[in-house]
């Protein structure tokens, strides 16, 4: 199939939503990551994305609205709690799972009878859903177990001859994928942390929210059963073995060295990632280096470890997944490492 590239006007959107009301797919950029889209109610269209992305089929899709009122199209017992979070938060980077209404395909909800649902503030994400006049199912535009792509050419990498167009728009502002939180229940879960954190979350409503225990569990450990289903697949790995180092003060830098240096004399490609504490930048930038890395044919990538509070808790998240849960612990007194 020849992928259509198109750049950002609104001609060019007019055509991305013709393909999406005619059952296409088509990537396009989001605040969070670049989603590859379909019409969410369209049984044929939304299977397609499984087949583009080599999606495990149980794995369900978030379905983005553009308008408050396309809402009760696609989910229903929408509770107060809800309510203020929606107004709180949309648009923008966090998803609700509720209960789905009938007309939403159990394909796209990967035979749940939730739905997840988000409003995202990009503009080009919002009026490519006006203009296809439908919800639009979007999960990340990555092969299934790559990093999700942040930039138009990082789509491409995956995408190109697999779906009908890309949107070729800027650079994603916040780099990783929105915060899940599962209003199903008494007590909001949060199934996926984001950019919207569970300290700003807990500010606007009363009931305190909870992490999903699996976001604490190796997957690779028995008793790790996810509430949701794409947290249980292998994710963003690169091709180069990855470890983390954690811990504070200046053991971490030692062991980094020592880890290099090794690597080095064995004639290894060695990256070391360096984000600080800056969480905001490690979120926009961290997929885009695991991309780049790829590229490179590096064979040891070492990040030291962020501070696993806010926004630095989401980024972990996904770098643990990345690195297969390779982390080197440094204890702080003696500066010895273990692994
Ligand atoms: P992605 O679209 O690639 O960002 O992944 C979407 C994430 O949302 C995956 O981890 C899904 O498992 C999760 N998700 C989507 N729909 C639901 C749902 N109805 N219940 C629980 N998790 C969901
Ligand atoms: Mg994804």
């Amino acid at each position: 199939m020849i992928t259509k590239k198109l750049d950002t006007t609104k001609e060019n959107i007019k055509i991305a939503a013709q393909i999406i009301k005619a059952g296409g797919i088509v990537a396009f950029p989001t605040e969070t990551v670049y989603g590859l889209g379909a019409d969410a109610l369209n049984e044929i269209a939304t299977s397609k994305i499984y087949e583009a992305k080599g999606r495990p089929s149980d794995n369900p899709m978030i379905v983005h609205i553009s308008r408050i009122e396309e809402l009760d199209l696609i989910a229903t017992e929408i509770s107060n709690t809800a309510k203020v979070l929606m107004e709180a938060f949309w648009p923008g980077p966090i998803t609700f799972v509720l209960k789905k209404k009938e007309c939403v395909p159990s394909v796209t909800t990967g035979g749940l009878n939730t739905v997840a649902v988000r409003m995202p503030s990009d503009k080009i994400a919002r009026e490519l859903i006006k203009e296809s006049q439908t919800p639009i199912a979007a999960p990340s535009a990555n092969l299934s177990g790559k990093a999700s792509p942040t930039n138009a050419m990082d789509v491409l990498e995956d995408m190109d001859g697999r779906v009908d167009a890309v949107i070729m728009g800027k650079e994603c502002q916040v780099g990783i994928e929105s915060t899940v939180l599962d209003l199903t229940s008494d007590t909001p879960v949060i199934l996926r942390p984001g950019y919207i954190t569970k300290e700003e979350i807990d500010k606007v409503i009363k009931i305190k929210t909870e992490f999903d225990n699996s976001l604490f569990i190796n997957p690779s450990e028995k008793d790790f059963h996810p509430k949701s289903p794409g947290m249980k697949y292998k994710h963003y790995a690169p091709k180069a073995e990855f470890k983390i180092v954690k811990g504070n003060g200046i053991g971490i830098d030692k062991v980094i060295k020592e880890l290099r240096d090794k690597a080095e004399n064995e004639g290894k490609k060695v990256e070391v990632l360096y984000y600080g504490e800056d969480s905001e930048k490690a979120a926009k930038t961290f997929f885009a280096d695991l991309r780049r890395l790829d590229r490179e044919d590096v064979d040891l990538i070492i990040s030291a470890s962020l501070k696993p509070e806010g926004l630095g808790f989401s980024v972990m998240n996904r770098m643990m997944k990345s690195a297969g849960y390779d982390i080197i612990c440094v204890e702080e007194e003696n500066d010895d490492s273990i692994s």
